[in-house]
């Protein structure tokens, strides 16, 4: 960001009060009952939605809103739209890697530096970590962090660079998944997701190997043997080691506001 950009740069307030009540668009609604749909149906990730004739029929929306709420889904990766002859809209994922893409938008706009995104990515790990090792269920934890008690996942390939992120995040996901909250796994990894793929975009994390395997599998320890307050310490820590790094190289950028490249 150039100086005079820096000058200029006014952030958008966040409000204090937001809104409660707004009445849905015919498009979100659309969105929102397909969704419930996909759900109520038990659909995975790449079965076949109907045809949109189909769905014009059974929604009794228009064609310009269903492909608006079609748009919808798309844009949050909920749904796929695969193009071509044998094409049309497919489930997608619940990836918390596009609920950071919508989190950035709403950060930069607001003026969130990289710096308090940092910031909330160790709260955010730490509390996983620790709840995660309070998971009552003893064998699960056990089973859950076994693979990691070497560091890095022994299956997991490490080479090339998004591999090599990819058996980081794969940690932080295990562990995310014992706090058992969704709400939590879903929002409090989002932080974790943006820094990543700036990592994976602007920098090579791989110089960072050798403190990624300690740090993990002294965490795994911890939380396999249900120690939760240090779990949550030694994550807090090891996220502020990768910070202080990827600060370093960021130099002034620290201050920018997030953006998603
Ligand atoms: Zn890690």
């Amino acid at each position: 960001v150039s100086a005079g950009v820096r000058a200029r740069r006014r952030p958008i307030e966040i409000a204090l009060v937001g809104s409660v009540v707004r009445p849905l668009k015919t498009a979100e609604r659309f969105a929102r009952d397909l969704v419930r749909d996909i759900i109520d149906r038990g659909m995975q990730p790449d079965d076949v939605l109907p045809p949109e004739a189909a769905m014009l029929e059974q929604y009794g929306v228009s064609r310009e809103s269903l492909r608006e709420g079609l748009r919808l889904l798309e844009v949050q990766g909920l749904i796929n739209i695969r193009r071509g002859p044998a094409g049309g809209p497919v489930v997608g994922y619940v990836d918390p890697a596009n609920l950071g893409r919508t989190a950035s938008l709403y950060f930069h706009m607001s003026g969130c530096t990289y710096r308090e995104l940092f910031e909330a990515w160790a709260v955010g790990e730490g509390i996983l970590a620790e709840r995660g090792a309070r998971n009552p269920d003893a064998e699960r934890r056990r089973a859950t962090m076994r693979p990691f008690l070497g560091g890095l996942h022994p299956d997991m390939p490490d080479e090339e660079l998004a591999d090599y992120i990819a058996a980081h995040l794969t940690f932080h996901g295990a562990l995310s998944s014992l706090a058992d909250n969704r709400a939590l796994a879903l929002t409090l990894r989002v932080y974790g997701q943006i820094v990543s793929h700036h990592m994976a975009i602007d920098d090579d994390p791989r110089f960072l190997r050798e403190q990624i395997v300690h740090d993990h599998a002294d965490i795994a320890r911890a939380v396999y043997d249900g120690r939760a307050k240090q779990a949550g310490s030694l994550m807090v820590h090891h996220i502020e080691s990768i910070i202080a790094q990827v600060s370093a190289h960021l130099g002034d950028g620290v201050d920018d506001y997030v953006e998603w490249h």
